[in-house]
């Protein structure tokens, strides 16, 4: 299969990254998408709006703490949150942080992220005085993948990918969620078919444990108007029209109109888009 970065259009944020140089299409350097619609849909999210998904929001964290929570933050705490640094996941890090709440936000990072994003990890530190624990993949099954599929081979199969994102993100996210009761994420249900069906809170079966998703509800706009009006930091990688981020490989802007996976494995089937970390309906 050719490569897919070698002719879409896969805008870099920061052209002066050797990563993203790896994925950027030279002849669509001055095309760049408009902003995401949920940015400018933000301002139309009234006040009142806004405060009642908050209430509902800070209420459903209150619950799975309540229900999961050790009063631990750290390491030893039955309650985690994973975070891809993404613009929900900043709207989470943000309350959680801001009510002091004992939750252990970690993140991966897997190798491939952008440096954009990673930048969010500083900025988060500085900002709230808490700090992402970062799980990474272990570096023998990374040596080992890219001795057998080549250092881009994601783009080769689906079977590939999956084994990329097995080693970079499934296996750490195991280490992450072993030993804990409960975990909560930034998953909405209108971000793509396979979340249509996405609950509160729900049983997650693949993982062992209870999963949250205090955001199932919020629309794109109220993510965005819910960051304007906090000033929570959040990843510049956004401002250019990327929605999900995800690697920085596996990740290219979209045009105004497309849900928002639609940037992430864009050379795969609606249906295949999922990296193994969240299961349709979980
Ligand atoms: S998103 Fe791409 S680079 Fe990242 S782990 Fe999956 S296949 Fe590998």
């Amino acid at each position: 299969m050719r490569n897919p970065s070698s002719s879409q259009d896969t805008q870099s944020a920061d052209p002066g990254s050797s990563q993203q140089a790896l994925s950027a299409n030279p002849s669509s350097a001055g095309a760049r998408p408009a902003t995401p619609s949920g940015q400018r849909q933000a301002a139309e999210v009234s006040a009142e709006q806004l405060a009642a998904r908050v209430a509902t929001t800070r209420q459903i964290l209150l619950d799975a703490v309540d229900k999961h929570g050790n009063g631990q933050a750290g390491a030893a705490a039955s309650l985690v949150m994973a975070s891809s640094l993404g613009a929900e996941d900043m709207v989470l890090t943000d309350l959680v942080f801001r009510a002091g709440l004992p939750v252990d936000i970690f993140t991966l990072d897997t190798g491939r992220l952008h440096e954009q994003t990673l930048r969010v990890l500083a900025r988060v530190r500085e900002t709230y005085g808490r700090a992402i624990r970062v799980y990474f993949p272990e570096a023998a099954g990374v040596e080992a993948l890219v001795a057998s599929q080549g250092i881009n081979g994601f783009y080769e199969s689906v079977d590939a990918r999956k084994a990329c994102c097995r080693v970079r993100k499934v296996l750490p996210l195991q280490r992450a969620l072993a030993g804990r009761l409960a975990w909560i994420t930034g998953l909405r249900r209108e971000q793509s078919p396979t979340r249509a069906e996405l609950a509160a809170e729900a049983w997650d079966a693949d993982h062992g444990l209870a999963k949250w998703s205090p955001l199932a509800d919020w629309s794109e706009a109220d993510v965005w108007a819910y960051l304007r009006n906090h000033k929570v930091p959040y990843n510049a990688l956004h401002d250019q029209g990327f929605l999900s981020i995800g690697c920085a490989p596996c990740t290219r802007a979209v045009q105004p109109g497309e849900d928002a996976r639609a940037g992430r494995w864009w050379w795969e089937h609606p249906e295949t888009k999922e990296c193994g970390l969240h299961v349709a309906g979980h």
